[in-house]
């Protein structure tokens, strides 16, 4: 299969510690290939998802890297997966300099979407949300989540034939 996309690792560590996460899975983590950024070749891809580990836990590094994503993959749409809970309004205001396609936000709680900022009143975002939390927290929190933005997961569905999976150095 031809692989569009690039999943970018930024690295591992998250404030979360989910314990179905598909980054602790050998079956997962064994397909990531160690790159320093500049031994990246872009020209293969037309999407970057950015993701961890949660990018917002340094984002000293995110922005590094979504500098240099603009001087050599400005080509490309730029997607960041996040759980959210680390992004500030001073981080809005930062991103919206970058040329940014969407937000994937993974929600891992019942609760977790009312301690987020509003992300999606300033990107195209996808919540995703634990396929049994589903209902109860379209029902609970009408004024963030439905239908339309608002997807299920299911646990340990973690394949993407279409990406390639890079851990950055
Ligand atoms: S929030 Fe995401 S990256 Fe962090 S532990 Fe949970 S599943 Fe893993």
């Amino acid at each position: 299969m031809n692989k569009d996309t690039i999943r970018l690792i930024l690295f591992l560590g998250c404030n979360l510690k989910c314990k179905y996460c598909c980054n602790e899975q050998t079956q997962f983590n064994s397909q990531f290939v160690e790159k320093y950024f500049e031994d990246i070749d872009f020209t293969k891809y037309s999407n970057i998802c950015i993701s961890g580990g949660e990018p917002f836990l340094y984002k000293n590094i995110l922005y590094d890297v979504l500098d240099n994503i603009e001087v050599v993959a400005a080509h490309c749409n730029i997607y960041i997966y996040s759980n959210g809970l680390l992004i500030g309004d001073s981080d809005m205001h930062i991103l919206e300099r970058y040329n940014i396609r969407a937000f994937n936000i993974g929600l891992h709680s019942l609760n977790q979407i009312s301690k987020i900022i509003a992300v999606e009143k300033h990107f195209n975002t996808r919540f995703m949300i634990n396929e049994k939390l589903y209902e109860k927290a379209l029902l609970k929190y009408p004024e963030r989540l439905n239908t339309e933005n608002t997807k299920p997961w299911i646990l340990n569905q973690c394949n993407r034939p279409n990406e390639d999976w890079i851990l950055l150095k």
